[in-house]
């Protein structure tokens, strides 16, 4: 996760994580406002983020307006996590339950995957928003050259973090 007041860019350890928090009571409002699916028990023990090569979200309402319905966030920290089969299957676990899923990857960009019956929103947000993206198997892709333009912060190291969370 990003984290803008410690200036932690994504995929990239939290100098206070040891074996937990070692700020835990002091943790900044990012962390205190993480809702991190896995810690709520929406997956299995054996789907632990460290385990399985992604952390799981809900993304926050105020986000997903346009597309009113629930949208989750899985980043992988295992480059190609989320294409493997049991990742699949917890997608399909969420689409089938009327949750979109949005795969955040480092190296080749963003997939969505609508939630029955939300592919028409989606695609009309992209169009939208002038969103370049390929549809596959009822999936959409983003390269990751178009994410680093749309999504800067997912990108961003110590030296400009600060300057694009301020913009996104
Ligand atoms: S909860 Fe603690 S260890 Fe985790 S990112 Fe926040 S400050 Fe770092």
């Amino acid at each position: 996760m990003i984290v803008p007041e410690l200036n932690k860019p994504a995929n990239q350890a939290c100098q206070y994580a040891d074996d937990g928090c070692t700020m835990y009571e002091h943790r900044p409002p990012t962390c205190k406002d993480w809702d991190c699916l896995w810690i709520k028990g929406e997956f299995r023990e054996r789907d632990r983020p460290d385990k399985i090569g992604f952390v799981p979200w809900m993304m926050p309402a105020e986000l997903m307006r346009d597309w009113k319905h629930h949208v989750v966030a899985f980043r992988e920290i295992k480059e190609g996590a989320t294409v493997l089969a049991a990742a699949e299957k917890i997608i399909k676990k969420f689409n089938k339950v009327g949750i979109s899923v949005i795969v955040i990857r480092k190296e080749t960009g963003r997939a969505f995957y609508p939630a029955k019956g939300f592919a028409p929103t989606m695609r009309a947000s992209f169009q939208k928003e002038g969103m370049e993206y390929k549809e596959r198997s009822g999936a959409f892709f983003v390269d990751v050259e178009f994410c680093k333009k749309a999504w800067p912060a997912d990108y961003a190291d110590e030296s400009n973090l600060k300057e694009l969370i301020q913009i996104t």
